[in-house]
């Protein structure tokens, strides 16, 4: 890959869900540590889907990373010989994280960060956009649609197995949640 030597950059990785960020994140940094490079990983202190303290992805590989509430947090692990910081679930920081990305950048670090770019709705979501428009790299991966096989590149809401409503609440008492990937075909949201 034609990456920059002298300079630290942003990268991103984006798509729906089970589209491989959170592997390809790991793949990266894994490969970075076998490189020697002095590695440190983040996630959003939200996310505790399998384990609270390493990025896990559906595939069942991991890395360590250190659950974080806010963007702003980063920075107090950021000692001098720090060469590659990784960011998972990035959607669910504040846009800090934009002007934290951009900063350690430019002290040299490879940012490498993975998220959710739309929600289930199918629109921009959180900071993401703003990181791709500021990153030097945009990697944007395609699940499988779990209706028709093509390439997905939306999530689908489900609540109690049909698809969500635009306007249904984020929290559903008593509801069976769950998300699968689609394509533009079979993405369904009724409004
Ligand atoms: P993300 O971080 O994008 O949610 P993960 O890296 O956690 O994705 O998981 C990717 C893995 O999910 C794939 O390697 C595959 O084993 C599994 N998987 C489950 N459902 C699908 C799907 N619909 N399309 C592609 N991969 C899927
Ligand atoms: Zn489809």
């Amino acid at each position: 890959m034609y990456r920059p030597i002298h300079h630290g950059y942003i990268e991103v990785i984006i798509g729906p869900m089970y589209s491989g960020k959170s592997e390809e994140l790991i793949r990266r940094l894994k490969r970075a540590k076998i490189a020697k490079q002095n590695v440190i990983a983040f996630k959003p202190e939200i996310d505790n889907r399998y384990s609270s303290e390493d990025v896990v992805s559906h595939n069942g590989t991991s890395i360590d990373a250190i659950p974080i509430k806010s963007a702003k947090e980063i920075l107090s692990y950021i000692k001098k010989n720090v060469q590659v910081v990784g960011i998972d679930e990035v959607q669910f920081f504040d846009d800090e994280i934009v002007d934290i990305a951009i900063k350690l950048a430019d002290e040299g670090i490879r940012v490498i960060a993975a998220g959710l770019d739309m929600d289930f709705k199918g629109e921009p979501f959180g900071p993401t956009p703003k990181l791709l428009a500021v990153a030097e790299f945009v990697d944007k991966l395609q699940a499988v649609c779990m209706i028709c096989g093509e390439p997905a590149h939306r999530t689908q809401r489900l609540i109690n197995g049909e698809p969500a409503k635009y306007n249904d609440p984020i929290i559903l008492v008593g509801a069976k949640e769950s998300y699968e990937a689609r394509c533009r075909k079979c993405h369904v949201i009724d409004k």
